[in-house]
């Protein structure tokens, strides 16, 4: 018989590895090695490696000349055994469905962690925000909805902001839920306006958290510590004034635009003003710029990674002279970076604990609208603090017991806590 060969399609050359799948492929590193050391047979680790759903649709958009673009939306439900799926929806260009279910998956840790009875999701559409007038986002986030209502509810998968969403994102989200429900559904997003039920503190939770896990990790001494921040948005912007709060010195920030950097303290709120006029931190008068790569490496005490994944790799790890990082973004380091920092004594606080802050808040929004009353800002406060401030003495002691990374050691709690469940669930 005669065997047909089919002229190979692999190019000479292969394609670079998109910065999702490298997130995706960290994400299951982690918890390959907190499966090890859980001892988990391979039936739970396959589990608990697969999403449970994992939704991929087309969202049509109208622009405003009358073009039509058609862009990629996803919804991925990484884990549901503990409770409702949660997690944040994120409008960025780069965003792929590998980046999303990895960012599920931390999801699904990070709430195990913290304590919180949700599983973990994540939500992406591929499009930059910034890029469309604000009735083109309105119908790109009311299409999305549509098209993935079959699978989320307040009782299945709640989302939230994440990067390039914000509340007025959630509002869309809640109303066109609601109009196909034909009943007013707020518990079907957190981190809302307070007109459709949002807690008002959801909005700086994340960056409160941050404050919570950089303290502890400092022993609650902060006083004239040097700090840089690498992305100044919802979360670093906030974070910075918080940590400035509590008498570190914020020396440097970057954003998309620049980096700037003043070795005797930023003006926080001044710099947030000059960011909120001009569009970003570039240019401000009150500092000098700097690259991007050198916020990375300055001679600080603290460096806090608040803007995407991939930022610390093996590349630019050996050059990092911090002695404290506190993840304030999802995934900012890479395995490869994160041996290098662990051999060199560098302490990192992990995703998924320092950037908790938002879930628990978001949980906490949901446990007030549950109860049908509201606790006020400081309560609210006082109850983060006290989660984020439980995870992280409750990792330290693991770390310390067991000799590991604090990343290891909140991974080791949070899978465990999650295959805990499906044992006893019988899953
Ligand atoms: N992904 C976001 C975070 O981790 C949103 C979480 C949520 O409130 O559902 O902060």
């Amino acid at each position: 018989m005669r065997t047909l060969t089919v002229p190979s399609t692999t190019p000479a050359t292969t394609a670079p590895v998109s910065p999702g799948r490298q997130a995706l492929d960290s994400a299951l590193f982690q918890l390959d090695q907190a499966a090890d050391r859980l001892n988990l047979d391979d039936s739970l680790r396959a589990v608990l490696a697969t999403p449970r759903r994992s939704l991929t649709v087309s969202v049509p958009v109208r622009r405003e000349d009358g073009r039509m673009d058609v862009v990629q939306g996803f919804r991925v439900q990484h884990n549901i055994t503990r409770g409702p799926a949660k997690g944040g929806i994120r409008f960025h260009p780069r965003t792929d469905v590998h980046e999303v279910t990895a960012l599920a998956m931390g999801m699904t840790w990070k709430c195990a962690l913290a304590g919180i009875p949700y599983g973990g999701a994540q939500g992406g559409v591929s499009v930059d925000p910034a890029s469309l007038s604000a009735r083109e986002l309105e119908r790109v986030t009311r299409r999305y909805v549509n098209e993935v209502l079959p699978i989320v509810g307040p009782e299945r998968d709640v989302p939230a902001p994440e990067v390039g969403t914000d509340r007025r994102t959630m509002a869309w989200i809640m109303d066109t839920y609601s109009v196909n429900a034909g009943y007013p559904v707020p518990g079907v997003m957190t981190g809302g306006s307070a007109a459709c039920g949002g807690a008002p503190e959801r909005a700086e939770a994340t960056s409160r958290g941050v404050r919570f896990a950089a303290l502890r990790a400092m022993r609650g001494s902060p006083g004239g510590r040097t700090v840089a921040v690498q992305g100044f948005g919802k979360v670093g912007a906030p974070a910075a004034r918080h940590l400035a709060d509590a008498g570190a010195l914020v020396v440097a920030v970057s954003d998309s635009t620049g980096a700037v950097v003043n070795r005797s303290g930023l003006d926080v709120d001044g710099l947030r003003a000059w960011s909120k006029e001009t569009g970003g931190v570039r240019g401000y008068p009150e500092a000098d710029p700097l690259s991007h790569d050198d916020l990375l490496e300055l001679d600080v005490d603290v460096l806090v990674p608040a803007a995407l994944e991939g930022a610390i790799t093996e590349e630019n790890a050996p050059r990092i002279r911090a002695g404290l990082i506190v993840e304030g973004a999802s995934c900012p380091t890479t395995p490869e970076a994160d041996r290098i920092l662990a051999d060199a004594g560098v302490t990192v606080v992990p995703d998924i604990l320092a950037n908790a802050g938002g879930v628990i808040v978001s949980y906490l929004e949901w446990l007030q609208e549950a109860q049908a009353r509201s606790w006020s800002a400081r309560e609210v406060d006082a109850r983060l603090r006290g989660l984020v401030e439980n995870a992280f003495d409750t990792v330290a002691a693991v770390s310390a017991e067991c000799g590991i990374t604090l990343r290891q050691a909140a991974h080791v709690i949070g899978v465990g806590r999650v295959a805990e469940a499906h044992r006893s669930r019988g899953l």
